[in-house]
Order: structure tokens, then sequence, then C-alpha cells
């Protein structure tokens, strides 16, 4: 019954900083395992690592979780009193049961394309980290999210609502967060989320979460004040239904490639950007194979990619 906008806000921060620092820890074990990874092209070799990868996810979505849920029940107890049920963290499948080995193969992916498209291993290798990286990072903020809705529908709450974090963000707020800030959910839809997102939610629709939401639509009426804010608050958006992560924010508008859907654009135009970029590639690496380097491997996802493209370009 005492807890403020401004507690409310310190509580939600730390769960932010926490989690952040969660998946940084996740993300650095994780690619531990990738950065000194040679068998980019062993199909096994990379489906074991894959294997490893998803059970250090597992142990950050874990811990992810239970910080939004203990997160979630400070929030209770400041808003009710006593009487916040305690529950255990019971989350869903990651990645909502899609094949985890499938999954964690994507950095070998990024690697393998990369290389195809440039011949250079550093640039592939970056490709990888940053697939893995988001990886980790989305693993664990669903699991976050998950916590702390697991909590509210364990304590009855029926409506809910995003807590934004500005000052969480490097690049400032997204606008997508602060043009959906004054939604109201109910506890029957999840909290759609969005690369990167800091937001964390707060129950909503009782006498104390009314005097926290007149402040809070001030802290955003501050964020949305300046010229960049306003073209943010601007932003429309509309929530797709991501096969891996559940609701996601999106700009408006904006195509949503769903899983298993073709991709947009004309198929022969794509092919042909492709093959432009991959047939100077294929020449060097079959100069280098004749003399004598061992770039078999490369080379023979070169040549298949290539031939795949060329039957769609002609
Ligand atoms: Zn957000």
């Amino acid at each position: 019954m005492t807890l403020t906008a401004e507690q409310l806000q310190t509580l939600s921060l730390r769960e932010a900083t926490a989690a952040e620092q969660t998946a940084a820890n996740a993300q650095r074990a994780a690619w531990a395992l990738w950065a000194s990874f040679a068998g980019w092209y062993s199909a096994e070799q990379v489906a074991a690592l894959a294997r490893q990868t998803a059970a250090i996810s597992q142990q950050g979505r874990q811990v992810a979780g239970n910080l939004g849920m203990a997160y979630m029940r400070e929030v209770l107890a400041g808003l009710r009193g006593a009487g916040v049920p305690t529950i255990r963290l019971d989350l869903p499948d990651a990645r909502l049961g899609a094949d985890l080995e499938q999954v964690y193969s994507r950095p070998a992916e990024a690697y393998k394309l990369t290389y195809a498209l440039t011949e250079d291993p550093a640039a592939a290798t970056k490709a990888a980290q940053d697939r893995l990286t988001t990886l980790v990072r989305d693993d664990l903020l669903v699991a976050r999210r998950d916590g702390e809705h697991q909590q509210m529908k364990a304590a009855k709450v029926e409506h809910y609502r995003r807590i934004v974090h500005p000052e969480r963000s490097k690049t400032g707020v997204c606008g997508l967060c602060l043009a959906a800030a004054d939604r109201v959910y109910t506890i029957a839809k999840l909290l759609p989320i969005h690369d990167d997102c800091k937001c964390t939610t707060a129950p909503d629709g009782d006498a104390a979460a009314e005097v926290i939401k007149v402040d809070l639509e001030q802290l955003y009426k501050d964020a949305g004040g300046t010229t960049d804010g306003r073209a943010l608050k601007q932003v429309r958006y509309q929530v797709n239904e991501h096969g891996e992560l559940g609701p996601v924010l999106g700009v408006k508008g904006q195509n949503f490639q769903r899983r298993g859907e073709a991709p947009k654009g004309d198929p022969i135009e794509r092919a042909r950007k492709e093959l432009a970029a991959l047939e100077p590639v294929l020449a060097s690496l079959e100069r280098r194979s004749a003399a004598g380097e061992d770039v078999a491997a490369a080379l023979a996802y070169q040549v298949n990619r290539v031939t795949k493209l060329r039957a769609i370009a002609a």
C-alpha cells in the first residue's frame, strides 16, 4: 500500500541490472565454447557444441526467471502488504519447444555464410558471436518476462502494464516501448518484447497501482518531451507472434517474417545479388585449393550454395 512509483522504478531497475549481469555471464560462458572452435563445417561438432550452449542458456534462463519472479514478489508485497503467494518457477520449454540443437547451431550457420560472402575468418567469427549473443539474450529476456508473469498470475493479478527504462538503454528509450507504455495488458496475454528490451512489468488496476500510474505517466511524458522522445512516441507499433519468442513488438506496417514463410522480395533478384558476392570467393577458394591449401570444407559449402543459387537465378 506504500509502494511509490519511485520505489517501483528502483525495484525494476535493480531487476533489470541483475538480469543484464546474468545475460552477460551466460553470453561469456557460451562464447567461451565457440571462441576457439574450428569445426564450423562439421555437423557433429556443431551439434555437440549447440547442445552444450543450450545447457548454458538453460541455466541462465532459470536465474533470469527467478529474478523476474523475485522482483514481482517485492512489487506485490509493496502494493498489498503481506499475503503474496510464493511459487516455484516453472518455465515453458526454451524457444517454445523448437529444436534447440538446430537453434544453437545458428552461430555456425552465420559463420559459414559470412565466410562464403567475405572469405574473412575474423568477420565470420564476429557474425557467429553476434548470433550467439542475440540467442542467449533473447532466451533470458523471455525467461525473465515469464518469471514476472507467473508471479502475477499466482497472485491473481488481472491486469498489468509495461515499465520502461530510458536510463537502461544506451541509445535512449526504444520508441516501441514508449509507444506501448500506456497499454494495459490482461493477465491472459504475455508482454510483447522486442530486441534488447529492458522493460519490466507491474500490476495495474487497484488503487495503489493508480497512484503509480499517474507518476509513471509523468515520467514517460518527461522521457517523451524531448524532440527525440516526441518522434519516438509517434512510432506506431504492432504485436507480432514470433514462433520461438512469443509476442514481440514490431513497427507497424513493417514486414514480419514468420517461420516457414518465404522471404519477401523477388527470389531471382536476391539469388543474383548473393551470387555476385559468392562467385569471387568461390574462384579464390578454388585457387587456394589448387595451390595445396586445405580449404575443402569451405569450398564444398561454397560450391553447394552457388549451385543452388545458380539454379534459382537461371
Ligand atoms: Zn522494452
